[in-house]
Order: C-alpha cells, then structure tokens, then sequence
C-alpha cells in the first residue's frame, strides 16, 4: 500500500540534511527524515565550521550552543623548512563570528539533532531509500525498515542529502563527473605534546609532503597528510600511530610527540559534482551533490549552505505563498557556487601535494604574497570564510541602480536604533524566518504619498512573508521604525541618499534599488510571491 505523505521526505540525517529538517520547520513545514544508519556518526570527520556557517546557525538559533562547545581558530599559518611562511586570519572578516570554530562532525550533528527534536521531529533510524520513481506531481519512494518490511511513500518533494554513495542519485541516473587524486592521505585524531599554537590550523609544507595539525576538542588535534601515490592499491598493514609519529617527525613541529589515538585511518579523495542539482520533485544536496579535497575545510559547510539556500524556497512554495518556479533558483544559484569550491579545494590540494621541486620552490617563494592579497577580488581569507559567495547572477535578484553592493549579495550587518533609543543589529532582524523589506529614507522622507503608493507594494502580502522597516539616517524628525544614527547602515548598503532593499530569509540581497519606485518593486514581489491570483 502507497501512504500518501503531504510533507516532504528528506534522506540522510548527516549535517546537510539535518540543517535543511531544521530549517524547513523554523519556515513553518513539518518534513519526514530517514536515515539508514542505526545511530548517528561518531567520528570526527569535518572539525572546520567558517563563519557563514556560523551565521546560518546563527539565525537557526543555535549559534550559541556551537560557540559554547567548539574551539575558536583564528586562521591558518603556513610553514616550511622551519619557518612560518605566511598566515591566513579570519579576524579582520566582516562577521559577527571572525574565526573557524572547530568541532567535531558528530557535535555538529547532535546539536543540530537536538535542535530538530526540539522542533517534535526525530530522525527514523535505520530506514533506507531504496528507489524512486517520480511524476510531474509527485515523488514515489520504496524505503525499507529494520525488519525488511518495504514500505511505499508518495511525497510531493524528495530531498537528496544521503551523502557522496547517495543513492537518490543513483536513482535519478545522475552523473558524478570528475576523478580521484593520485595522492593518499592519512589522519589521526591524536594528542601532541610539543604542539604549536592552538590558535591555527598549521599545515608544514616541504619536499615530501603535506603535514596539517587542526586543534580541537581543547587539547587534541586533527592530523593529515599525504602520502605518495604508490601506497593507493597495496596491501598496506593497519596504520598505527608509529608510522603516523614518523611522518610528523619527517614532516612536522620540531619535537611533537603523539599519543592516545583515537581515530587513525588512510583514505582517498575525489572531486565530482552532478550535472544538475534537482530534477523535477527530487534535489540533492551536500555530499550527494559535490564531493572535494578536504583541504580548505570546504565540504560539509558548502553543503549546510545549500539546505539554508533551498529551505526558505521550499517551505514558500509548500505553504502556497510563492510559485514552483522559485525552486528553479536552487540549481542555478548552489552549482556556479559548489563548482567554485570544486576549483579552489583543488588548487589548495595540488599546490601542497605537489612532488614537483620547481613548483614547490615557486609555491613556497609566493605563498607570503599571495594569502594576504585578493584572489581575483577576494581576499583568500573572505573566500575560506565563505562570505564572498553571491548570487548576482541569478534570475531571481533583480538590482536596479549603481552600487559596489548589488543585489544577489550577502546583506551587510549594521547597529541601528529603536524608537526607544535601544541597539538592534541588522543580522537580528534577518533572523525573522521571512523577507525582510528595508526601507533607507536618507536624511528625510517628506513625500507621504510616496511612501503610501510604495506600502501598497507588499500590502496583501500576509505578515509571515514579509516585514518592513523604515530606516532614517541621523536625527531627524520625519517617521521611521528604526534610526541610523552614525550612518554607516546607509554606507554598508551603498544607499546614503536612500533606496530600497529586500533582504530574503537566507541573508541574500534580494532586491536592491536606490530609487523609491513602487512598480519595479511590486514586479520583483509578483515574481518571488503568488499575489493577486
Ligand atoms: C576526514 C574528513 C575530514 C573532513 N573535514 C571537513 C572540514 O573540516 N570541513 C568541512 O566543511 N567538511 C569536511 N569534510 C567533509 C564532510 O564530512 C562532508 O562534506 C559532510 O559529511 C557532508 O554531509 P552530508 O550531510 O551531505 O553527507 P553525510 O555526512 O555523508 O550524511 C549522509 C547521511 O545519509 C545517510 N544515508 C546514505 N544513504 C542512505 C539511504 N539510502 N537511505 C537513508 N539514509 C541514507 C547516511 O547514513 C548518512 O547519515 C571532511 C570529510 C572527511 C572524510
């Protein structure tokens, strides 16, 4: 028999789809998740969460029990032959979290299932997507429960989050275009006595190789390096923590010494991405979709972003307030942003693996230069952090006027006033799970009529959507809900004489214009919202 389910059905409870199950409920939509595995994941995996991360946890609400259980990292030093090359800090980052914050995946996964639990939602343990067939209208899903009973779901969304064997895309037939490295990698999860400082992640780079040192969990760290490619297909012994100290000793601090593993283990990576990241009623996201290098630490928060940009869409389309076309966004948004991750991770990945002595001269003469300039606009520091991704590209911003800030853009944080003179921060009232509308009146607003003919922009939108504020520069008389006395919010927004801006649930500058013009608004509305139908 085929239960009919209302909700949508996400598979995989790993970070990716725990992080879309608690956001699809902070947007008002209850959703099913399975997950095949009996309990969660203990190991270590990710230890790295960058600030864009920790500004989506941020407006989930759980950004405090992360800082409250993770280790801060300011950046990452880079060393060779002795001597600290260069370093990559994240203090100077435009964000109210400037570090990494390091914490193990399984921590990152029981607070985000405990969050989600407090929403009245638990993950079903130990039931499998088996298959998928899908209509124009919906998706039919055959899961399979602990005691083999087959169990047949009829679902209007499926969300792909079951990891890089995912078998929602083996379902869907999908490509998993790229290839494995020739480099093998090792990691111990170790204690170090001699250790460096504990406010970097170090990586020595030198003629053999790549020797990385994450700290984290207080007095442990992360070890990882590459190993030559010959070992890949033999029948190598268990790693044990001897050959590890040998690497460090060859590659690593001067006098480290390592004890009490807890987590020791050889393995290969690959980069690949799908062609598509939704087809009809089915998506996939993190791992399913993009898999790469785990150097830069880019992986499972690439992946947290795609169910923070996916969640608002789907919850919008599913209580009926905006159009299936929205989804569209999804793929056309996350795949130019997970194609960059690709490069990138892979770039870091062949400058420290290489065995080539002429390139590692060039690399290790460059390094200084290169981490404190900007990547092709960008600082590396910005690009690690994840704040630099926009999505101006895409066909549901729309930026009207000039500007250094344009829409598609992560919004800008900034302190204003209330009415009675106390401090709220613009990245407080983007927690709201719905658009926010601002309102930048300059210094004055006179035109009453204006300003009624601009309200009636958004007016038949329900209060759930959409909220406004109108924002005045200085101290002057005419009306406003909040004050901007310094100014800088008009600056940060590129919009000292006014405009206007739609911020959208995930923190992207959906609107942007520095003109007060009702039409071109109410026609960005029609299109993100169903109105007037
Ligand atoms: C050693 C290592 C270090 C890493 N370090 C970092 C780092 O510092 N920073 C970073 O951002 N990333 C890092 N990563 C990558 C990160 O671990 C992954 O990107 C992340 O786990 C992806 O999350 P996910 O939810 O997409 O998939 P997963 O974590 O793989 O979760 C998928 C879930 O789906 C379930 N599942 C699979 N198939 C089915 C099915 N058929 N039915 C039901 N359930 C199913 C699985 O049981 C699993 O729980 C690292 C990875 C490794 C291996």
């Amino acid at each position: 028999m085929t239960a009919n389910l209302p909700v949508p059905l996400i598979v995989g409870a790993g970070p990716v789809g725990l992080t879309l199950a608690n956001e699809l409920a902070r947007h008002g939509v209850r959703c099913r998740i399975i997950d095949q595995a009996p309990e969660r994941s203990q190991t270590s995996k990710a230890l790295a969460i960058f600030p864009r991360t920790l500004e989506a946890f941020s407006a989930m609400g759980v950004a405090d029990r992360f800082l409250a259980a993770g280790e801060r990292i300011q950046g990452l030093a880079m060393h060779h032959g002795g001597e600290r090359l260069a370093a990559i800090d994240l203090d100077s980052v435009a964000s109210p979290f400037p570090f990494v914050l390091s914490l193990p995946q399984s921590e990152t996964e029981c607070l985000l299932s405990e969050r989600l639990a407090g929403a009245g939602i638990e993950v079903e343990r130990e039931v499998s997507l088996t298959s998928i067939e899908q209509t124009n209208d919906f998706v039919r899903a055959t899961l399979r429960h602990p005691d083999g009973r087959e169990e047949i779901v009829q679902t209007p969304w499926l969300l792909g989050c079951d990891g890089a064997h995912s078998t929602t895309r083996h379902a869907l037939g999908m490509e998993f275009a790229g290839s494995q490295y020739d480099e093998s990698f090792i990691l111990a999860d170790v204690r170090i006595e001699s250790a460096p400082d504990r406010r970097h992640v170090h990586l020595y780079l030198g003629p053999e190789g790549v020797f990385g040192l994450i700290p984290f969990g207080g007095d442990r760290w992360r070890i990882v390096a590459n190993i030559p490619p010959e070992s890949r297909n033999q029948n190598l012994p268990e790693l044990m923590l001897d050959d590890v100290q040998t690497v460090a000793d060859a590659r690593g601090p001067a006098g480290a010494r390592l004890s009490d593993p807890t987590w020791i283990s050889r393995f290969h990576i690959s980069h690949r991405i799908v062609p598509q990241f939704r087809k009809l009623r089915v998506f996939l996201l993190g791992d399913a979709a993009h898999i790469h290098s785990p150097a830069g630490g880019q992986g499972m928060n690439t992946g947290i972003q795609d169910a923070f940009n996916l969640a608002w869409k789907l919850a919008l389309v599913v209580r009926g307030l905006s159009p299936v076309q929205l989804l569209g966004s999804f793929h056309t948004e996350r795949v130019p942003v997970a194609r960059g991750v690709l490069n990138l991770t892979d770039r870091i990945t062949r400058m420290a693996t290489t065995r080539n002595s002429v390139a590692q001269s060039v690399r290790d003469f460059l390094l200084p230069v290169v981490s404190g300039i900007d990547l092709v606009g960008e600082k590396v520091a910005d690009r690690l952090a994840e704040l630099g991704v926009n999505y101006r590209q895409s066909p549901f911003v729309e930026n009207v006027g000039g500007g250094r800030l344009r829409a598609g853009d992560r919004a800008p944080d900034a302190e204003l006033r209330d009415a009675n003179g106390q401090a709220r921060r613009l990245f407080e009232i983007f927690r709201a799970p719905r658009h926010v509308l601002l309102l930048f009146l300059g210094a004055g607003f006179d035109a009453d009529e204006k300003m009624e003919l601009l309200c009636s922009a958004w007016r038949d939108l329900p209060p759930e959507a959409l909220e406004s504020h109108r924002i005045l520069r200085g101290e002057g008389d005419a009306q406003a809900d909040l004050r901007d006395l310094s100014g800088l919010a008009h600056s940060a927004y590129g919009l000292v004489e006014g405009g206007i801006v739609l911020v959208r649930p995930d923190g992207y500058l959906g609107y942007r214009s520095d003109e007060f013009e009702a039409a071109s608004l109410r026609a960005y509305l029609e299109r993100i919202f169903r109105l007037g139908q």
